[in-house]
């Protein structure tokens, strides 16, 4: 678990990791960057904590498909994930105005969630300029407009 102080809203326990998904704050400190990011998009967009059996953790947001309603509002089975990629949240500079945009990087390296990236379409461009990726190299799971 990771504490009381921040109770996750849904747990998964996968063979090689625990998967907590959060629904708003507080979020493990860690998590901040992902939940700063994942409050400003829709609801299947949600903070997660990856903690491998291994040792180690990873912080996420956690998307649900866009014909997927979202997690579960109850007890999360594993068939919740179905199609659940993870992204990272970082920040995108634009090549033609230089705007740094905040962004989910696509995670493809996990099991599980690698895979499921393709289904969900990658969002090209730059939200200050207009540029599309061919020259701002601008592309991730959301892209959102410079604060
Ligand atoms: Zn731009």
């Amino acid at each position: 678990m990771t504490g009381d102080a921040h109770p996750p809203a849904w747990h998964f326990t996968l063979p090689w990791a625990e998967l907590d998904v959060f629904a708003r704050d507080p979020v493990p400190p860690v998590l901040r960057p992902a939940a700063d990011l994942a409050a400003r998009l829709e609801d299947r967009f949600r903070p997660a904590l990856l903690r491998f059996a291994r040792g180690g953790e990873g912080a996420y947001v956690a998307v649900w498909p866009p014909d997927r309603p979202g997690p579960p509002q109850d007890v999360p089975h594993p068939d919740d994930l179905r199609g659940v990629a993870l992204g990272q949240a970082g920040t995108l500079s634009c090549r033609v105005c230089s705007a740094r945009v905040p962004a989910l990087y696509p995670e493809a390296g996990l099991p599980l969630f690698g895979p499921h990236l393709a289904a969900h379409r990658l969002i090209g461009g730059c939200p200050q300029c207009g540029s599309g990726f061919a020259t701002s190299r601008v592309q991730a799971l959301a892209v959102l407009p410079p604060r």
